[in-house]
């Protein structure tokens, strides 16, 4: 039987991955990455039924415009090209020019060209990605899901920095926040799973994967989030270090460190990685935890520390909480994170119901606090559904 499928990329600087959704019941059908691009030995590989295959790019030429051509050949091979009604693209920056997810064409994209000054790393490989797709599929709507546009709902109090407002004026310094798809999907499902409207619920939603953010969303609407005007702001995540006294960085370049080292240590050095001197992985660091290794320790304690002390600071953003939302690789799997988190909110009568945590390791997602306590779960979250969801949206508006 054939079905509506909406394909959604995510072009990298040095990847591109892929999912190929089904409209109606929000299914993968096709998943795949193409990753080493920019390296002698890129490749593409994906999963399409349960089987798993790859292949090599070419060492040299364009690696996005390979993957994609790649990709578009295995979907006639699979029979399934001409299902395919649109395409949504995450796009991590929308600055304050996008608050919603928009169809696009030239006009769009040089707009997100633009951007690429607040995501360097980003939005160019992010335009290299639309090129391909737009040359591939000519004939297909394409649309960009933004990463930002969640947040933009932030009053000015939580999105404006305590500095000289002319840097906000001349350079767009604010906090715009990101993993917006993310935590506006969680929150959607919370409230479906209290049973509630979105637009009465209030919830803290926490999600940890490498990168790692925290939103308060007040009615459906995010109020406040971790990460600022870069994804460098906020909790301690794999290799980034989260918040820090600016002071450090006046020091480190009295020191004579520059703007790279400065980049390097911050963003590609510290967090899980730097503290342990072990590994950037969450599970690595449990395990090493558990066999006793010091450095892991300190890096998971200041890790869930810190997201405890944001999980608090967020209660001052709303006027009631309805629960609070881990979510994300390490949000979604990992037991002693959640424990360890809701041990620290034990002064707001946060209490874990150990069978439930245990349960939610497994794949059981939903409550993981005690009956009559305030409530914390695990919903798994879904960018790809989004996208494709916001995609459908606006094809059939
Ligand atoms: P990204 O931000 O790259 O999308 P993910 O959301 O996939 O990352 O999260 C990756 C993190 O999730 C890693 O730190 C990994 O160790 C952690 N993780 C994945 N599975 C588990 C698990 N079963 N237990 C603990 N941590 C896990």
């Amino acid at each position: 039987m054939s079905h509506s499928l909406v394909l959604v990329i995510n072009s990298g600087s040095s990847s591109l991955k892929f999912a190929l959704i089904d409209a109606v019941s929000g299914d993968a059908r096709l998943t795949g990455l193409g990753e080493c691009f920019g390296l002698s030995d890129a490749s593409v590989s994906w999963k399409y039924e349960g089987e798993k295959a790859s292949c090599a790019l070419d060492a040299t030429g364009n690696h996005h415009q390979q993957a994609i051509e790649r990709l578009v050949t295995l979907l006639e091979e699979l029979g399934l090209k001409q299902d395919i009604i649109a395409i949504g693209h995450r796009v991590v920056h929308g600055g304050e020019r996008f608050s919603q997810t928009v169809k696009i064409d030239a006009h769009v994209l040089n707009e997100i060209d633009a951007l690429s000054e607040l995501a360097p790393l980003h939005n160019p490989a992010h335009v290299i990605g639309i090129r391909a797709a737009m040359q591939a599929f000519p004939y297909l709507p394409q649309y960009a899901v933004f990463d930002t546009a969640f947040h933009q709902t932030m009053p000015a109090k939580a999105y404006h920095y305590a500095l000289p407002q002319k840097l906000y004026q001349d350079y767009g310094i604010r906090r715009y926040g990101f993993h917006g798809t993310s935590h506006y999907f969680v929150s959607q499902e919370a409230a479906k799973q209290l049973g509630k409207s979105a637009d009465a619920t209030n919830v803290i939603t926490v999600h940890l994967g490498n990168g790692a953010s925290i939103c308060a969303v007040r009615e459906g609407k995010s109020v406040d989030t971790s990460m600022g005007f870069t994804p460098t702001a906020g909790l301690m995540m794999g290799t980034r270090c989260g918040d820090l006294d600016p002071g450090i960085i006046d020091f480190l370049m009295s020191k004579g460190w520059n703007q790279a080292d400065l980049q390097q240590a911050l963003n590609k050095e510290a967090g899980f990685l730097g503290v342990s001197g072990l590994t950037s992985d969450c599970r690595g660091i449990v395990e090493a935890m558990e066999q006793g290794h010091e450095g892991a320790k300190l890096a998971f304690e200041i890790f869930t520390y810190r997201v405890a002390k944001y999980i608090a600071s967020y209660m001052v953003s709303l006027d009631e909480l309805d629960a609070i939302v881990f979510t994300g690789g390490i949000g979604e799997n990992s037991l002693p994170v959640r424990s360890a988190v809701l041990k620290h909110l034990k002064i707001f009568g946060y209490r874990e119901d150990t069978a439930a945590n245990e349960k939610a390791r497994f794949g059981e997602k939903g409550i993981i606090t005690k009956p009559n306590t305030p409530i914390a779960m695990v919903i798994p979250t879904n960018e790809e559904w989004v996208i494709a969801k916001e995609s459908m949206a606006l094809l059939h508006a």
